[in-house]
């Protein structure tokens, strides 16, 4: 007993696309029926979407966003009725083609979202729906099997800067040092002199502590690295330096390893393409884990530019400015390309909170992102799903400004 038989008078992209996300996360099969004579007359588990009345089934109504096609404003609040029509909504990213509202890094802000304005940013929303589904099949159901799903850790960590004094050139240490001592910054202009001298240990390069450390966890973290050409908002040293080729075959040797496409590279397949050819080519393999730098995430841009360039796996889908669940959901899903009207082989897998969010944006002292974090997790456990952050070697360090964030951060490391 474990088909679930779906009625709706018509079958389209967006409709399968949902039935696909519910079968993998139920472990079950749907079959789709459109013959509505048939489908009265079943006995069997079964969901009737459309405005008819049987008695026998589980009844949602349409709401028409899944017969639609093409992408156009109305008010979401509409949505609230149809759960399966939410879930598309939510996971495709619906909104961020019609709401043109973005900051100044050219990103769709967690304040222009309907989960956001709904206050159901912090919990995983979409989750929340299916588990309700769930619970209303089974109800009526009693001997239909679900699969257990496992809730699960997942920690990454972006390498903007490798280092933080160590193999910059002359000239950017005699600019810094003029910097700091502007800024009467005199710590910096010290450490920066011990460190370019060789008389301490970068207070970036906390790679072969995370190794350590890496021995008693259970998961390897994902480390995305930049390896775009120098700009304002990309700093890291350049991709042909080799102590920081070392540390990247380094790390690729214990954990795993993806790309971190640079400030604009979204918007430009060209630039993705070298950034992932220069780690490959430092690594002699293939790389399909990547995360955008500065969450830089334009939709459906970016996601085309990283399907074209070979990438599998998006660690993107968050907000910068807000902790919470951008698609709604704890669970990697398959990306639904709303422009071509397709389901892709993009596996998105989404996080919930970034070191920067919380202390920078949002201001939080460490105890208060502590309690956030831990309000999260318990969220992402009521729905097993994955509880994924972002940290930077810069966060992990607990150095200068990220004093005792690092330790936090590592807590939640499994
Ligand atoms: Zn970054």
């Amino acid at each position: 007993m474990n088909v679930l038989y779906f009625y709706s008078y018509k079958t389209t992209q967006r409709l399968c696309y949902v039935l696909q996300i519910l079968e993998e996360r139920w472990g079950t099969r749907i079959e789709m029926i459109e013959d509505w004579e048939r489908f009265i007359q079943l006995n069997e588990p079964k969901l009737n979407y459309s405005e008819q009345i049987d008695e026998g089934s589980i009844q949602i109504k349409p709401h028409g966003l899944l017969f639609n096609q093409g992408i156009k404003f109305f008010d979401f609040s509409e949505l609230e009725t149809d759960a399966l029509a939410m879930i598309f909504f939510l996971l495709s990213r619906y909104e961020e083609y019609v709401i043109a509202e973005r900051d100044m890094h050219k990103r769709f802000s967690a304040k222009s979202s309907y989960l956001y304005h709904t206050k159901r940013l912090h919990r995983p929303y979409t989750d929340i729906l299916i588990q309700n589904l769930k619970h209303k099949v089974n109800k009526k159901y009693p001997l239909f099997n679900f699969k257990n799903n496992q809730f699960k850790s997942e920690f990454t960590i972006d390498i903007d800067q490798a280092f933080h004094y160590q193999q910059k050139s002359f000239r950017r240490f005699v600019g810094a040092n003029i910097r700091d001592a502007l800024k009467l910054h005199w710590r910096s202009v010290l450490d920066r002199k011990l460190t370019y001298f060789h008389l301490m240990k970068d207070p970036w390069n906390i790679y072969a502590d995370l190794k350590q450390k890496s021995k008693k966890k259970t998961t390897l973290p994902i480390f995305f690295f930049l390896v775009g050409d120098y700009g304002r908002f990309n700093k890291n040293i350049s991709y042909k330096n080799a102590a920081f080729q070392q540390v990247i075959k380094e790390i690729n040797s214990w954990a795993h390893v993806g790309v971190h496409p640079s400030y604009n590279a979204g918007e430009d397949l060209a630039t993705i393409q070298t950034e992932k050819t220069r780690l490959e080519g430092i690594l002699n393999k293939s790389i399909n884990h990547s995360r955008q730098h500065y969450i830089q995430l334009s939709l459906p841009e970016t996601y085309l530019n990283l399907i074209s360039s070979g990438i599998k796996n998006d660690y993107s889908m968050g907000f910068a400015d807000e902790i919470g669940f951008r698609a709604g959901t704890a669970f990697p899903f398959d990306w639904y390309d709303l422009i071509n009207e397709e389901i892709t082989n993009l596996k998105v897998h989404p996080f919930c909170a970034m070191d920067v969010t919380l202390k920078n944006y949002l201001n939080l002292s460490i105890e208060e992102a502590n309690e956030i974090l831990t309000d999260l997790k318990e969220e992402i456990k009521k729905v097993n799903g994955t509880f994924s952050i972002i940290s930077h070697n810069e966060s992990l360090s607990n150095y200068a400004e990220w004093k005792g964030w690092g330790m936090l951060f590592l807590k939640y490391w499994d």
